[in-house]
């Protein structure tokens, strides 16, 4: 339905919207922000968990062939040199001979710096790994890297992990956690950051299954941004072609989404082959083959890796949300978020803050708390209220009035139809849960 006709908008606006309603602030704004960096304000924060959330649920919860881990973002250094991190994880980087400003060197256009047109130094090999040092003392021995991706936790802890749940192949490990970038470029708001989260999972199979696994990872990472209200037509899938493969990957493609700037990745599944394994194995000398007993055979498995960022994904479900009606001072913004994604799915707003209603009005708060996300409002007029819960795109709106106090009833109003029915309070969870089932249907992508 109106999902169909949203209006779009420009990353700017997006980005003042997000500071003004509390979802994105500049990092330490206070001291004049750095660089590239962001926090999460609290509709933010319950927007990007959602979506984590969202995430595990149809990656983890909902299938028996996945497993969770949450592994530490400081690894042992041997690990980013078997994974090839230390000697390849690098993007081409030039200087302006005249400004000095860096830039990656498969972004930029043209021959001469795009600030000051200062002709570029030769290009050098730059590693985005951040370092670090552990203990007190700081050389070379102390190093240690924060992590540039999640996955190789899943590769170290394969036995572990294998062993302990004892799942048989085909069978995946899943993780959501903070990967770190040293980004020659970052930029376009919450895109590219040099701090950011990735949701990553590697499915580990037989070899010579891996082509049917890669094409079942494709279409479930496609239909995944769609069931969550993605429009189908923002989405497209890229296959790589094989000048852009990394080292490690027989096979890549990206979904990606339609930003205000153009294509951008929002998601990448690759058929890792048995790299990895094979490099931990030869690495620490430790054996990460796998018998197959149904078959009587032993062999290192095959990996297929769909690998997400939880930001950029935000941001895409944020951008792809918003819609404005109407025109000049009765203009409406509305972000017409899928119910799972909405930071919050049902606010309370008491007609008046008079004594008479807060009671009543808390008790349906405390009500729906125990089922659904919500939010209790009573500052300012009835009609600013609805907007603001409009433009962080909250579902449902709940209203008590006087006559609540009466007939025990209070009104749904609906964010997408506006419409507005009146229920019984001993009725309302089940007329919520109704509609945002509705809302639910209508939005799929
Ligand atoms: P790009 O080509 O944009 O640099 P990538 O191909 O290096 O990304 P992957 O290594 O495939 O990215 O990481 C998987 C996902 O992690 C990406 O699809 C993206 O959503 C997210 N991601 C990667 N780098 C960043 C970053 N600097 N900031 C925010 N998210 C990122």
């Amino acid at each position: 339905m109106a999902k169909r006709t949203l209006t779009g908008t420009t990353l700017d606006t997006i980005v003042s919207l997000a500071k003004r309603r509390g979802f994105v602030f500049q990092s330490s704004e206070i001291y004049g922000g750095l660089s590239s960096v962001w926090d999460y304000g609290p509709v933010g924060v319950e927007l990007k968990r959602n979506v984590k959330d969202a995430w595990w649920k149809s990656m983890v919860r909902e299938r028996d062939d996945v497993v969770g881990i949450d592994a530490s973002i400081l690894m042992h250094p041997d690990v980013w040199v078997a994974s090839g991190h230390l000697d390849s994880f690098t993007d081409p980087l030039v200087e302006c001979q005249e400004c000095h400003r860096r830039f990656r060197q498969d972004q930029i256009e043209g021959d001469t710096c795009p600030d000051c047109g200062g002709a570029f130094g030769e290009p050098r090999q730059f590693n985005l790994m951040f370092k670090t040092f552990m203990g007190p003392v700081e050389d070379s021995s102390a190093t240690v890297y924060l992590r540039p991706e999640t996955a190789q936790a899943m590769f170290v802890n394969f036995e572990n992990v294998q062993t302990s749940s004892r799942k048989k192949i085909p069978f995946g490990i899943a993780q959501i956690g903070k990967s770190f970038r040293n980004e020659i470029t970052p930029g376009n708001f919450t895109f590219r950051t040099r701090e950011f989260e990735q949701m990553e999972m590697e499915f580990f199979c037989e070899p010579g299954t891996d082509d049917d696994w890669h094409d079942y990872w494709m279409n479930f990472s496609m239909d995944w941004f769609k069931k969550f209200g993605i429009r189908g037509e923002k989405l497209m899938l890229r296959v790589h072609d094989a000048d852009e493969l990394p080292h490690y990957s027989k096979a890549s493609a990206d979904v990606e989404y339609e930003f205000p700037w153009g294509w951008g990745e929002l998601e990448t599944i690759s058929n890792r082959t048995d790299f990895d394994l094979k490099a931990h194995a030869e690495k620490s000398g430790k054996d990460l083959s796998y018998f197959d007993d149904q078959k009587k055979e032993r062999y290192v498995p095959f990996v297929v890796e769909p690998a997400m960022g939880a930001d950029r994904s935000a941001l895409a479900f944020l951008l792809d949300a918003y819609d404005e009606e109407g025109e000049g001072k009765d203009m409406r913004v509305v972000l017409r978020f899928h119910p799972d994604i909405a930071p919050f799915q049902v606010a309370v707003l008491p007609l008046s803050k008079k004594d008479t209603l807060s009671p009543t009005a808390r008790r349906v708060y405390d009500l729906l708390l125990a089922n659904f996300n919500a939010q209790y409002d009573d500052t300012q007029s009835i009609g600013r209220r609805y907007r603001r819960q409009d433009e962080i795109g909250t579902p449902l709106c709940v209203t008590v009035d006087f006559d609540t106090l009466d007939d025990d009833s209070v009104t749904i109003r609906n964010r997408d139809t506006m419409e507005q029915v009146r229920v019984p309070i001993d009725n309302l969870e089940a007329a919520i849960r109704e509609q945002l089932n509705t809302m639910r249907a209508d939005c799929q992508g």
